[in-house]
């Protein structure tokens, strides 16, 4: 476990580089820079820790948090995953949350590019697994979890009438999958988390007037963080929950 979690922590220290090339890219609409994010205002690449430029420019505070972020994500999956077989499909699935986190925030958007290639990587490394560990968890629940979240938020999508976006729709259906590869009460805790959460955000915004009536808030961050509350902790949750 100890070793998984310190690759967990290799893989995050070096995929931070991509992610916020990832993020700058979507950003700033600019060309593929996949591995070698730039500084807004000079273009020239970012030192080690992300935080200045070649040319000693201050970057965004979001660079620290996903150089912190994915490596602890990562790493704390070793100890959370129903089986180490899923470790990678789980790493894949919780690295994604963050990343389609970060880029919605940004643009509002939760881009295909990220969220296409996560969901068939993820489903892949999720059945490969589950073939060397069958007691892990699910793979029926898994597609059941999905279609049930995703159906949900494709109603929810038809009623809000353009409030909720179609990239929301397929976001649950990841986060459904690997919640529901766990348990029901997983799914639940996802779906429930991710209102809860983005609802007390949306009034506090609301009331503090940052945010008017018709300003729209990304709903992705606030279901992400609901599936990875699930999958590490949904478990627990419910039958806490159940008494
Ligand atoms: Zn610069």
């Amino acid at each position: 476990m100890l070793a998984v979690a310190a690759l967990g922590v290799i893989l995050g220290l070096i995929g931070a580089r991509s992610f916020v090339a990832e993020v700058d890219a979507h950003r700033l609409r600019g060309e593929d820079r996949w591995w070698d994010p730039r500084c807004p205002e000079c273009a020239s690449s970012l030192g080690v820790l992300l935080v200045r430029c070649r040319e000693g420019h201050r970057q965004r505070f979001i660079n620290v948090m996903i150089l912190v972020l994915l490596p602890v994500l990562l790493a704390s999956a070793a100890y959370w995953v129903p089986s180490l077989w899923v470790w990678p499909a789980y790493a894949v699935f919780v690295a994604s949350m963050l990343l389609l986190s970060v880029a919605d925030l940004d643009t509002k958007l939760i881009p295909n590019r990220i969220l296409g290639p996560a969901t068939l990587v993820g489903a892949v490394l999720l059945v490969g697994g589950w073939i060397f560990d069958m007691d892990a968890g699910s793979l029926l629940r898994a597609l059941l979890g999905a279609l049930a979240y995703f159906f949900v938020m494709y109603l929810l999508a038809v009623i809000a009438r353009g409030a909720l976006g179609f990239g929301d729709v397929k976001l649950a259906f990841l986060i459904g999958g690997f919640a529901g590869f766990i348990s029901w009460g997983s799914v639940l805790v996802a779906g429930i988390g991710g209102f809860l959460i983005g609802g007390i955000v949306s009034v506090a915004l609301l009331v503090s007037g940052k945010f008017g009536r018709k300003d729209s808030i990304p709903f992705g961050p606030f279901m992400a963080i609901g599936g990875v509350i699930a999958v590490v902790w949904g478990t627990a949750i419910m039958e806490w929950y159940l008494g």
